[in-house]
């Protein structure tokens, strides 16, 4: 069935997913709180990223890179000079824009190299109106740089400045002769992190889709000169393996590689995952080769060497480097897109539910206990107890049987225990399964297996 953001948003912050940001004063436009199922979900993502980009992965290591950097890191990667937005603002409702992001929402066009001029140009050449009043009078268009700026020590000092980090990437490639030396790695190999990033966008929104400050999976892998185009299509087809792996159906995920003019100048080939949201598609995630371009300007500016040795062949070389970036947020955002559902069970009845279709090792609870009667919770709370030492596991004894399934079926768990009568004389309970509903009856003492095995990934 058709689903719209705004259903999405209600459940997220009906269920606690997640909440707007500081609410009782108000709120701080665009930020967000994971409540007690957001937490879970969100964990539980990184969790599989983690797993199949580092444990299960013979190449890659991982890493915890400080978020406050050296600003001379900025220097280097270009955040300093480039990292800018070109803004413009209304002069009818004063409200501010950026100048590329209009128009490709006007009509699609893409504006990627182009100058200010250019921009300038096309918005009046088209007539373009300002999305929130429908003006067409805008101020010219200036560069804005995204990094929030902050202060070190007591100080408010130009020289005591520092940036929050815009990306993780930079901490992995700092790092890139610390990790080589001590893990002794050979290239090829990569480091993967997941950490906090901010940027001070101007036209956050779409819930969780743009914000300012959110959360990143990058995975940087160094690679000999030559064969990086090679390691770009590996890379490019286990991301899309791994989101088909957490049920992304194919249909609402789309590869599109970026022309050579859509290039940046570093990158000789660019992959943008995009995932049909319920307001269009909208990347999720950026594969792209960024040749030797990070690690040689880090060479350039902090005069240290970080060229890579090669024993075997005595060859010395800056690596190539491929670099999927995914942000937590917008996976987080397609998962519940993908999971949503709103069925109808009986037509007659109109008896309808909203269930979550979440892979079970993405979804908050793994299962829910639930006694028949409250006179079984001693019993029920001992299933719980046991369950929950290996799993998260949800308890609930209020309410009839049907209202605590369907609570169940929007928050996305798989399975709904109910210890009934009969199961302090069998010591069995009934299974119910969340998305055929069909149920089983199964001994307590295979409870955990057969989570175990369900919930495997
Ligand atoms: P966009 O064009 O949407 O601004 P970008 O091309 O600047 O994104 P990258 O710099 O390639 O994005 O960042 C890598 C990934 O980080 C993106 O694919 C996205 O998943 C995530 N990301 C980037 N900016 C944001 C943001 N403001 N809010 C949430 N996630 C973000």
């Amino acid at each position: 069935s058709e689903k719209t953001l705004d259903q999405i948003v209600a459940l997220c912050k009906g269920r606690g997913f997640v909440y707007p940001g500081s609410e009782i004063y108000g709120g701080l436009a665009n930020t967000w709180d994971y409540g007690p199922l957001g937490v879970e979900l969100k964990t539980n993502i990184k969790d599989a990223w983690r797993k199949k980009f580092i444990q299960e992965n013979k190449y890659n290591v991982g890493l915890d890179s400080a978020i406050l950097m050296n600003p001379q890191t900025w220097v280097a990667s270009g955040h300093l000079g480039g990292f800018s937005d070109p803004l413009m603002d209304c002069c009818e409702c004063k409200t501010r824009h950026r100048a590329d992001q209009i128009i490709e929402d006007f009509d699609g066009t893409n504006v990627a190299g182009w100058s200010n001029e250019e921009l300038s140009n096309y918005i009046k050449e088209k007539n373009i109106p300002c999305p929130n009043c429908g003006a067409h009078n805008f101020t010219d268009i200036r560069q804005f740089n995204l990094m929030f700026k902050t202060f070190q020590g007591v100080t408010e000092d130009s020289k005591d400045e520092i940036y929050l980090r815009p990306e993780t990437a930079q901490g992995i490639f700092v790092n890139f002769a610390n990790i080589q030396r001590t893990t002794r790695r050979k290239v090829p190999f990569g480091v993967a992190q997941i950490g906090k990033s901010f940027r001070n966008e101007i036209t956050p929104g779409k819930f969780i889709f743009r914000v300012r400050e959110f959360e990143q999976m990058e995975l940087e892998f160094f690679c000999k000169p030559g064969t990086d185009l090679e390691w770009f299509e590996y890379w490019r087809g286990f991301c899309r393996d791994w989101l088909y792996s957490l049920n992304i159906k194919p249909e609402n995920l789309r590869l599109r590689d970026h022309d050579p003019e859509e290039l940046c100048f570093y990158s000789k080939a660019t992959t943008d995952f995009e995932y049909n949201f319920p307001f269009g598609w909208g990347e999720l995630w950026g594969v792209a080769d960024r040749t030797d371009y990070d690690l040689t300007q880090h060479i350039k500016t902090s005069g240290k060497n970080l060229e890579y040795f090669d024993g075997t062949t005595n060859e010395r070389y800056i690596p190539y480097v491929i670099e999927p970036s995914l942000g937590v947020e917008r996976l987080f955002l397609a998962v519940l897109c993908e999971a949503y559902d709103e069925e109808m069970l009986d037509e007659e009845k109109n008896d309808k539910r909203i269930v979550m279709h979440f892979h079970p090792a993405l979804a908050p609870y793994k299962c829910a206990v639930l006694p028949l009667s409250k006179k079984l919770n001693e019993q029920a709370e001992e299933v719980f107890q046991n369950l929950s030492k290996k799993f998260m596991v949800d308890y609930d004894d209020a309410g009839s049987i049907g209202k605590r399934y369907r609570r169940q079926d929007e928050i996305g768990t798989p399975f709904c225990i109910t210890y009934d009568f009969d199961s302090v004389e069998d010591g069995c309970v009934t299974v119910r399964d969340r998305d055929t509903m069909e149920q089983v009856r199964l001994p307590i003492s295979e409870l955990e297996a057969f989570i175990e095995e369900k919930i495997a990934f």
